[in-house]
Protein backbone atom coordinates (compact mmCIF):
# COMPACT_ATOMS: atom_id res chain seq x y z
CA UNK A 1 0.00 0.00 0.00
CA UNK A 2 1.12 3.32 -0.92
CA UNK A 3 1.90 6.24 1.84
CA UNK A 4 -0.62 8.62 1.77
CA UNK A 5 1.43 11.58 3.54
CA UNK A 6 3.27 14.01 1.63
CA UNK A 7 6.44 14.94 3.88
CA UNK A 8 5.67 18.37 4.57
CA UNK A 9 2.20 16.78 5.87
CA UNK A 10 4.27 14.52 7.93
CA UNK A 11 6.86 17.64 8.97
CA UNK A 12 3.42 20.06 9.99
CA UNK A 13 2.30 17.45 12.30
CA UNK A 14 5.60 16.52 14.00
CA UNK A 15 5.76 20.39 14.48
CA UNK A 16 2.27 20.39 15.75
CA UNK A 17 3.20 17.37 18.03
CA UNK A 18 6.49 18.93 19.15
CA UNK A 19 5.19 22.53 19.90
CA UNK A 20 2.64 20.85 22.25
CA UNK A 21 5.13 18.97 24.10
CA UNK A 22 7.55 21.27 24.46
CA UNK A 23 4.98 24.64 25.62
CA UNK A 24 6.58 26.18 22.05
CA UNK A 25 4.55 28.13 19.28
CA UNK A 26 4.94 25.47 16.31
CA UNK A 27 6.51 29.32 14.22
CA UNK A 28 9.92 28.37 16.63
CA UNK A 29 9.97 24.40 15.43
CA UNK A 30 11.62 25.31 12.16
CA UNK A 31 13.35 22.06 10.56
CA UNK A 32 16.97 23.25 11.67
CA UNK A 33 16.40 23.74 15.25
CA UNK A 34 17.52 21.37 17.28
CA UNK A 35 15.30 19.56 20.03
CA UNK A 36 17.55 19.52 22.90
CA UNK A 37 20.11 22.17 22.42
CA UNK A 38 17.69 25.14 20.61
CA UNK A 39 14.24 24.05 22.15
CA UNK A 40 15.09 22.90 25.61
CA UNK A 41 13.86 19.11 24.90
CA UNK A 42 14.14 16.60 28.00
CA UNK A 43 14.51 12.71 27.54
CA UNK A 44 11.01 13.23 28.74
CA UNK A 45 9.63 15.63 26.36
CA UNK A 46 10.52 13.41 23.87
CA UNK A 47 8.88 9.78 26.15
CA UNK A 48 5.41 12.46 25.76
CA UNK A 49 6.19 13.40 22.20
CA UNK A 50 6.52 9.55 20.92
CA UNK A 51 2.96 9.26 22.76
CA UNK A 52 1.42 12.26 20.42
CA UNK A 53 2.15 10.52 17.40
CA UNK A 54 1.18 7.12 18.63
CA UNK A 55 -2.41 8.93 19.29
CA UNK A 56 -2.45 11.44 16.30
CA UNK A 57 -0.84 9.05 13.64
CA UNK A 58 -1.21 5.10 15.23
CA UNK A 59 2.78 4.89 14.35
CA UNK A 60 5.05 3.88 17.25
CA UNK A 61 8.43 5.35 16.93
CA UNK A 62 11.56 4.32 17.68
CA UNK A 63 12.31 3.39 21.54
CA UNK A 64 15.88 2.25 20.50
CA UNK A 65 18.72 4.60 18.39
CA UNK A 66 20.33 3.68 15.35
CA UNK A 67 24.04 3.86 17.76
CA UNK A 68 22.37 0.91 19.59
CA UNK A 69 21.24 -1.41 17.04
CA UNK A 70 24.24 -0.93 14.97
CA UNK A 71 26.08 -1.86 18.15
CA UNK A 72 23.36 -5.24 17.72
CA UNK A 73 24.09 -5.58 14.35
CA UNK A 74 27.59 -5.84 14.72
CA UNK A 75 27.53 -8.16 17.99
CA UNK A 76 29.64 -5.36 19.96
CA UNK A 77 30.50 -1.58 20.00
CA UNK A 78 34.11 -1.93 19.13
CA UNK A 79 33.84 -0.72 15.25
CA UNK A 80 31.47 2.32 16.64
CA UNK A 81 33.34 4.83 18.94
CA UNK A 82 37.04 5.60 18.97
CA UNK A 83 39.52 5.78 21.38
CA UNK A 84 38.12 9.13 22.99
CA UNK A 85 34.56 7.72 22.97
CA UNK A 86 33.76 9.25 19.72
CA UNK A 87 31.78 7.88 17.05
CA UNK A 88 33.82 6.33 14.24
CA UNK A 89 33.56 6.51 10.50
CA UNK A 90 31.55 3.62 10.52
CA UNK A 91 28.94 4.79 12.78
CA UNK A 92 28.47 8.46 11.37
CA UNK A 93 27.78 6.94 7.82
CA UNK A 94 25.22 4.41 9.12
CA UNK A 95 23.97 7.73 11.17
CA UNK A 96 23.72 9.62 7.67
CA UNK A 97 22.14 6.68 5.65
CA UNK A 98 19.00 5.93 8.36
CA UNK A 99 15.87 7.38 7.37
CA UNK A 100 16.82 10.25 10.18
CA UNK A 101 18.36 12.12 7.04
CA UNK A 102 21.33 13.38 8.73
CA UNK A 103 24.25 15.40 6.72
CA UNK A 104 27.34 15.27 6.69
CA UNK A 105 27.74 18.73 8.79
CA UNK A 106 25.11 17.49 11.24
CA UNK A 107 26.88 14.15 12.05
CA UNK A 108 30.45 13.43 11.64
CA UNK A 109 32.97 11.29 13.06
CA UNK A 110 34.19 12.15 16.39
CA UNK A 111 31.50 13.54 17.69
CA UNK A 112 30.44 12.31 21.32
CA UNK A 113 26.50 9.85 21.36
CA UNK A 114 25.00 12.77 23.23
CA UNK A 115 25.92 15.07 20.36
CA UNK A 116 24.10 13.09 18.03
CA UNK A 117 21.35 12.57 19.97
CA UNK A 118 21.29 16.26 20.55
CA UNK A 119 21.59 16.73 17.10
CA UNK A 120 18.04 16.02 16.39
CA UNK A 121 15.74 18.29 14.43
CA UNK A 122 12.00 18.33 13.70
CA UNK A 123 12.76 17.40 10.07
CA UNK A 124 14.51 14.20 11.17
CA UNK A 125 11.75 12.85 13.26
CA UNK A 126 9.42 13.93 10.54
CA UNK A 127 11.71 12.50 7.82
CA UNK A 128 12.38 8.90 9.70
CA UNK A 129 8.20 9.28 10.53
CA UNK A 130 7.12 9.62 6.76
CA UNK A 131 9.75 6.00 6.01
CA UNK A 132 7.35 4.41 8.67
CA UNK A 133 4.55 4.86 6.18
CA UNK A 134 6.94 3.63 3.33
CA UNK A 135 6.54 0.19 5.07
CA UNK A 136 2.89 -0.56 4.50
CA UNK A 137 1.78 -4.51 3.54
CA UNK A 138 0.95 -5.17 -0.06
CA UNK A 139 -2.82 -5.10 0.62
CA UNK A 140 -5.41 -4.38 3.28
CA UNK A 141 -5.64 -7.44 6.11
CA UNK A 142 -8.87 -6.60 6.52
CA UNK A 143 -10.47 -6.79 2.80
CA UNK A 144 -7.79 -7.10 0.39
CA UNK A 145 -7.43 -3.29 -0.86
CA UNK A 146 -4.26 -2.03 -2.08
CA UNK A 147 -5.15 2.00 -1.98
CA UNK A 148 -4.27 4.16 0.75
CA UNK A 149 -6.00 7.44 2.27
CA UNK A 150 -6.24 9.87 5.14
CA UNK A 151 -9.19 9.63 6.79
CA UNK A 152 -10.82 12.88 8.77
CA UNK A 153 -9.28 11.43 11.80
CA UNK A 154 -6.04 12.51 9.94
CA UNK A 155 -4.74 8.69 10.18
CA UNK A 156 -3.90 6.50 6.88
CA UNK A 157 -6.56 4.20 6.37
CA UNK A 158 -7.48 1.42 4.03
CA UNK A 159 -9.27 3.14 0.66
CA UNK A 160 -11.32 0.09 0.38
CA UNK A 161 -12.85 -0.55 4.12
CA UNK A 162 -11.09 2.53 5.98
CA UNK A 163 -9.18 -0.24 8.43
CA UNK A 164 -6.54 1.18 9.73
CA UNK A 165 -3.16 0.45 8.01
CA UNK A 166 -0.36 -1.38 9.95
CA UNK A 167 2.12 0.54 9.44
CA UNK A 168 5.93 -1.47 10.92
CA UNK A 169 7.02 -0.31 14.37
CA UNK A 170 9.60 2.24 14.53
CA UNK A 171 12.19 -0.03 15.52
CA UNK A 172 11.89 -2.30 13.33
CA UNK A 173 12.34 0.65 10.19
CA UNK A 174 15.87 1.17 12.39
CA UNK A 175 16.92 -2.26 12.64
CA UNK A 176 16.39 -2.83 8.81
CA UNK A 177 18.03 0.58 8.00
CA UNK A 178 20.86 -0.10 9.71
CA UNK A 179 20.95 -3.55 8.16
CA UNK A 180 20.99 -1.79 4.71
CA UNK A 181 23.01 0.79 5.92
CA UNK A 182 25.78 -1.79 6.96
CA UNK A 183 25.24 -4.11 3.57
CA UNK A 184 25.93 -0.85 1.29
CA UNK A 185 28.64 -0.04 3.18
CA UNK A 186 30.28 -2.89 2.75
CA UNK A 187 29.89 -3.34 -1.13
CA UNK A 188 30.92 -0.02 -1.55
CA UNK A 189 34.11 -1.09 -0.01
CA UNK A 190 35.19 -4.39 -0.22
CA UNK A 191 37.67 -5.89 2.24
CA UNK A 192 40.89 -5.96 1.93
ZN1 LIG B 1 -9.39 -2.61 3.69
Amino acid sequence: MRNPFEKEQIHDIVREGLAQVLGTPVSEITGDATLVADLGAESLDLVEFRYEMETRLGVALPKSNVLDELATALGGSERLYDERGGITELAAEVLRRSAFGYTEEQVHAGMRPYEVAAAATSAHWASFTHAIFDRLPDTCTECGAGETEIAVSGRAVCAGCGAAVEAATGDEVLAEGVRVALKEIENAQPVG
